[in-house]
Formats: C-alpha cells, sequence, structure tokens
C-alpha cells in the first residue's frame, strides 16, 4: 500500500484541476481513474471556456416543453419511461429557473467563470494543452428578430454584470467568420470567452503537468473504495483525505454512503464532420446546438437528454439539428459513424458542490459541474485545494456548500 496525503477520484477536469492545485500546494497526491485522464464528459464536451457566462440554463418555455414532450425538438429530448425518475430533479430545477434564481445563481458562478481563461492558461503552461487554446470563444446566433428580442434579459445582466459583448450584423460578422452564411439576423460575439479545439487533450496535457511534477496517476476503481483506521484506501493507495470528482458517476459511489446530491444527468452527444473552417464556436440559439472547429473536423454538439445514464444511444438530435447547421456551414460529410456520447452532471441550481463532507472525516466533493464544468473546473479545483490547505480562499464557498440542498 503507498501512501499519499490526498486520493483524487475521477480523472477529468474537476479532479485534474484539483489534484494539481493541491500539488502546487505542497500535498503528495494520487489521481485515479478507471480510464486515462480526460476520456469522459471532459473528452466529448464543447471546448468552450464561458468567461462571459451570466445566466444559467433555464427550464424551456411552455410551447418549447410540449414539442419536447412530444419529441418534435432538436434542443432537448426525454424518455417518456424515465421521466417518472426524474421528476423531483424537474420540479426542483423549474423552481430553480424564475428570473430571480437565474439572475441569483448566475451572479453566484461569476467568481468561477470571469477569470477561467487565465485559470486554464495557468494549468496549460509547460504541457501540450497549451497548442488547443484558441482565444476565439462562443457566439450566439439568432435566426430572427422575434429571438433577438427574446433574448433581451440575457443582454441586460451582461450590461449589468459589466460582461463585454458586442452585437454583429451577418455583413460585420463575416469579417470575423467568412464560412457562416448570413442567413441569420444578429450575432451576439462573447468577447471575453475562449476555447480549446479538443477538451479531452486539454485535460490530459493537464495530468501529464501533474504528472511530470511529481504526482502518481493509478488505475482504479473508486467503488473500492474504504476507510479504516482513519484512512481512505483504493486501488493500492491510502491517504488521510479523498476528493470525489467522478462527475456524472459520484451518485453510485455517494448513495450508497448516504449522499443523495440532486444531480440529475443531461446526456448529450456530439459528433465530427470533415466541413469548411470555422473560428468560434457558434450556439445556434433557436435550434439548440453548438458547432466548432475541433482537432477531428467540425464538432457538432447537441442540447440535453433526460434518459437513463446507460440507455442505449439515440442520436436523433444529432440528425435534427443537421440541416439546419448545414444552412450555417458547409459542414461536408461525418467523418466518423458513429456519435459520441455523455453526460452532464447537473444541479437543480446549476452551481457545482464543492467542499468537506458531512458525515465523513476526510471525505471531499468537487462534483456537479452541469453545463459549464470544462469553464470552472480549474476554478473549484483550486478553490477545494484552498480549503483543503487551509489557504485564505479566493472567493466564498458558500453558494457551493454540499449542505445547501
Ligand atoms: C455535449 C456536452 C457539451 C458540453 N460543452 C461544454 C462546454 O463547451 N464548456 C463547458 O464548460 N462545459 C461543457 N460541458 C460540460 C462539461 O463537459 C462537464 O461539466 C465536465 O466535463 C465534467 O467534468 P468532471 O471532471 O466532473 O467529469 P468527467 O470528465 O466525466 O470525469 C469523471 C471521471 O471519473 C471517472 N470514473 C467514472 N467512474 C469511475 C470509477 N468507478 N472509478 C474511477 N474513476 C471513475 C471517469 O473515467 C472520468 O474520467 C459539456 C458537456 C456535454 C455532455
Amino acid at each position: 500500500m503507498q501512501s499519499f496525503d490526498v486520493i483524487v477520484l475521477g480523472g477529468g477536469i474537476a479532479g485534474v484541476s484539483t489534484a494539481r492545485h493541491l500539488q502546487q500546494r505542497g500535498k503528495n497526491v494520487a489521481l485515479v481513474d478507471v480510464r486515462d485522464p480526460g476520456q469522459e464528459t471532459s473528452y466529448g464536451n464543447a471546448g468552450i471556456i464561458e468567461a462571459s457566462f451570466v445566466l444559467p440554463f433555464g427550464f424551456p418555455a411552455p410551447r418549447r416543453f410540449k414539442d419536447i414532450l412530444l419529441d418534435k425538438d432538436a434542443s432537448a429530448r426525454v424518455d417518456l419511461v424515465f421521466l417518472p425518475r426524474m421528476l423531483k430533479w424537474l420540479l426542483d430545477f423549474y423552481i430553480q429557473s424564475n428570473a430571480e434564481n437565474r439572475s441569483k445563481n448566475g451572479v453566484f458562478m461569476r467568481p468561477l467563470v470571469q477569470d477561467a481563461v487565465a485559470e486554464h492558461q495557468a494549468l496549460m503552461k509547460g504541457n501540450d494543452a497549451e497548442k488547443y487554446f484558441c482565444k476565439t470563444g462562443r457566439v450566439k446566433i439568432h435566426r430572427s428578430k422575434a429571438s433577438f428580442d427574446g433574448d433581451a434579459f440575457e443582454r441586460e445582466t451582461l450590461t449589468k454584470l459589466g460582461v463585454p459583448f458586442e452585437v454583429l450584423d451577418p455583413s460585420e460578422f463575416a469579417k470575423i467568420e467568412p464560412n457562416i452564411k448570413p442567413i441569420f439576423y444578429k450575432a451576439l460575439k462573447l468577447s471575453s470567452s475562449a476555447r480549446v479545439t479538443d477538451p479531452g487533450a486539454v485535460v490530459a496535457g493537464y495530468a501529464q503537468g501533474f504528472i511530470a511534477a511529481g504526482g502518481t496517476f493509478i488505475k482504479g476503481d473508486a467503488a473500492t473504495l474504504t476507510q479504516s483506521g482513519g484512512k481512505w484506501e483504493v486501488a493500492g493507495a491510502q491517504a488521510k483525505d479523498v476528493v470525489v470528482a467522478l462527475g456524472p458517476w459520484a451518485s453510485n459511489l455517494l448513495k450508497p454512503m448516504g449522499y443523495n446530491f440532486p444531480i440529475g444527468l443531461k446526456r448529450g452527444y456530439h459528433q465530427h464532420f470533415k466541413g469548411a473552417a470555422m473560428n468560434h464556436a457558434i450556439v445556434d440559439a433557436d435550434i439548440g446546438y453548438v458547432m466548432g472547429g475541433c482537432t477531428k473536423g467540425i464538432r457538432i454538439t447537441t442540447g440535453a437528454e433526460f434518459a437513463a445514464q446507460n440507455a442505449p444511444k439515440n442520436p436523433v438530435q444529432i440528425s435534427r439539428v443537421l440541416p439546419h447547421a448545414r444552412e450555417l456551414l458547409d459542414i461536408g460529410e461525418p467523418s466518423e459513424a458513429e456519435a459520441w456520447l455523455g453526460c452532464r452532471p447537473c444541479t437543480t441550481d446549476s452551481l457545482p458542490i464543492v467542499g468537506r463532507a458531512q458525515h465523513h472525516d476526510g471525505l471531499w466533493f468537487n462534483i456537479g459541474h452541469g453545463h459549464s464544468g470544462f469553464t470552472i473546473g480549474p476554478a473549484t479545483g483550486k478553490l477545494l485545494a484552498q480549503m483543503m490547505t487551509g489557504e485564505a480562499l479566493f472567493t466564498s464557498d458558500a453558494p457551493y456548500r454540499p449542505d445547501r440542498f
């Protein structure tokens, strides 16, 4: 049995960032994952570092919700057999979706997102991750005036919080994104966001930095975690402290231990296409998907699917968005036969769960990163490392505390 100060379970963006920040504060850390780092949710996302985030996603408007239930919508899908198991989560999410709660939760997210680009750049130094970084971030496209006007609340919130943005006509947008066809009404350019062209490789790069600085990576299964004599043991490693950063798998370990967090899984797909180049990650707001240039081609990522975590793939949302994506860009043919599927681990208030467990000594959480986990992973990793080492916190942990539910 090898002894460490801390074991971190999960090698996604949350776990790798936590491990690196603990290491930078003098801790001897073992990072444990069943796979290599950055192979799951942190691999398949849209790669946006969303420093311009001001409002979490809300419950869909009644007409859209009806279409979702009737399985006619591209932005979201519900497996009706699974729906009863999601009802409590959906009700709590609905309550958190009114304008007041969304604004409040958006403000609580700001300390985690506002410096997200700098937090990523700090972890990129000296490893392979840096070559995937692009300064150009997210642009939201509205296809009609009605859609643009309907989104005024986001622009008002951006203005109120001092987050920079530009509203561009198709002709102005063509100067920075020449391959996108001018079939839309306005583009909202969020200038403080950035993106990466291979999020999985970026997380692998951060893990490479952790290992090069003396950190230990162990292939092992978190399900074998035990506690005895004041130490946690897993995969041949032992430590006084253990961090759970298992993303969408966290509840499998934590529920039997008595922690029943409201983490709903929103499944999402991506597929790559061989088509024309693009410089930004484009959110097609009216249809509900994201399209951006990646190392494997144009990556199209879909919105939410509510279905059991292990249910077979149903990439119907990809087929539904494709005709719309082709209106905007010559995306060409798919460069892979099958779509990738992953799960966003979403809390009802859209805030992550970061901090000390209530009922077990030496147990810590960094989970529930939802739609924005790639963005905030470095910041939540830093915050948790500061808590665990007694350092002054860069922001209050109150909004993210595990005992808030
Ligand atoms: C389609 C899609 C698009 C997205 N786009 C964006 C975006 O553009 N920007 C953004 O900020 N966020 C985005 N997200 C959200 C983001 O990807 C997630 O919030 C984030 O990756 C979660 O990171 P994580 O480290 O918590 O989980 P993960 O990356 O899933 O890491 C969990 C790790 O735990 C490991 N594990 C599982 N079970 C065990 C076990 N039993 N033992 C040991 N290890 C185990 C897994 O192998 C995995 O490596 C998107 C998500 C999806 C699905």
